[in-house]
């Protein structure tokens, strides 16, 4: 029996938030914001080197039903635990006093404040059918439909890209996760039938067409359910290396090294000194080069209407990842080999890794037969069964 995940529509969203709004406040909300959760189809481990990605936004989506209030307080509850009401004055927000789901919302109000703007006190009721803590971004769903939110009860009138940094900040500087932009892009920029290439130097985006349906196809995603206690540390190593490399080849980000045919090769001469340290180096900034220039490859294919033929990268991100970048883990392995053993054009991680989902492209009408077999492949190989997500 395989797992599915389903979205909601867009009116079972509205209509859940506002049932937790009303149990809770005993009122109506002035309104319902909402934002989707996303998958990145290529580009990996990139927007912190200023590199390119390419998320695409789910049909899952967070929902915050909110009311202005007149004073300087936020209460604060969601439909995971609705019996839970946080309550705090906005003015006490600050780096390190808030813990837990609420400084994801509290620091939305902090961003937007530190930027000067006024953002009146509100009451909020969430509710999700985003998979939380899968690597698709519950917490930028969260953020950006509660920045959307307080734009609007605030009439602060805000372009998306400034709400997307206010987000940023609220996750980096409140809610204490590191984080370099692309999953609020992706839950503020996007445009229906379009993958987002964001280019993390400048944060410009450009929409690129991505219809599966359209060509037959349907993209797969698997939660492996997954979390491997390593997380943060990786993450964090792996971000210092590259700034190392970055610093050591005089380039303020590894993208740097890609505005140039040549540099990327002299870079990697360079940084193999000989020494294990080196080869590391080398193979962590091969990734990321590398990585770019299939994000280029995948965007071009896009454009030219050849969705078709991106298996191939999607695989060879995989690889990378696996190899040089070494970020993944046997759960995803084990999702991308059987999902091309069942017939999956291209298959990979995608998201930070040491856990969190994979993806696959594969023929709609197949797209039951390759969930099948990767959770026959989970439990061959002793592991706990994934979710599924269109
Ligand atoms: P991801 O963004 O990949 O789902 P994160 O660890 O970045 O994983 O974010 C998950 C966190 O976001 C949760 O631990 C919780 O604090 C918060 N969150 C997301 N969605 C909700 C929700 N619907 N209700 C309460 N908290 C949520
Ligand atoms: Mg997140």
């Amino acid at each position: 029996m395989t797992t599915w995940v389903r979205a909601w529509d867009e009116a079972t969203g509205q209509e859940r938030a506002r049932a937790v709004f009303a149990t809770t406040f005993g009122a109506a909300p002035d309104g319902v914001w909402s934002a989707p959760g996303r998958v990145n189809l290529i580009g990996e481990h990139t927007d912190y080197n200023g590199g390119l990605c390419l998320p695409v936004a789910l049909a899952h989506r967070t929902y915050a039903a909110l009311r202005r209030r007149d004073d300087d307080t936020a209460r604060m509850v969601s439909g995971a635990e609705p019996t839970a009401v946080a309550e705090r004055e906005l003015a006490g927000v600050a780096p390190g006093t808030v813990g837990g789901w609420t400084a994801y919302v509290a620091g939305v109000a902090w961003a937007l404040r530190a930027r000067g703007l006024t953002v009146p006190g509100f009451d909020v009721a969430i509710d999700s059918c985003v998979p939380v803590g899968s690597g698709l971004s519950s917490s930028a769903a969260l953020s950006c439909s509660v920045a959307l939110a307080l734009d609007a009860v605030g009439a602060l009138a805000q372009d998306r890209a400034a709400l997307a940094a206010d987000c940023v900040r609220a996750e980096n500087e409140i809610a204490g996760a590191p984080t370099g932009g692309m999953d609020q892009a992706a839950a503020l920029r996007t445009v229906p039938g379009h993958a987002l290439l964001l280019d993390c130097r400048d944060l410009t985006v450009r929409h690129v067409p991505f219809d599966p349906a359209a060509e037959g196809l349907a993209l797969l995603v698997i939660d492996t359910r997954a979390e491997h206690a390593l997380v943060d540390g990786q993450y964090a190593a792996r971000r210092a290396t590259c700034e190392e490399a970055a610093a050591a080849l005089g380039v303020d980000t590894l993208r740097d090294l890609t505005d140039t045919p040549g540099d990327a090769e002299r870079a990697l001469a360079t940084l193999a000194d000989g020494t294990p340290e080196g080869e590391v180096r080398v193979r962590r900034v091969r990734h990321v080069l590398a990585e770019i220039a299939r994000v280029q490859e995948f965007v071009a294919l896009l454009e030219a209407g050849r969705l078709r033929d991106v298996g191939p990268l999607l695989d060879a991100s995989h690889a990378s990842l696996r190899d040089d970048y070494e970020v993944s883990c046997r759960e995803l392995d084990v999702a991308v080999e059987a999902a091309r053993a069942a017939g999956a054009l291209g298959a990979r991680m995608t998201g930070g890794g040491f856990g969190g989902s994979a993806i696959a492209l594969v023929e709609a009408d197949a797209l039951t037969t390759v969930a099948a077999a990767v959770d026959a492949a989970f439990t061959a190989a002793g592991l706990r069964p994934p979710a599924f997500v269109v």
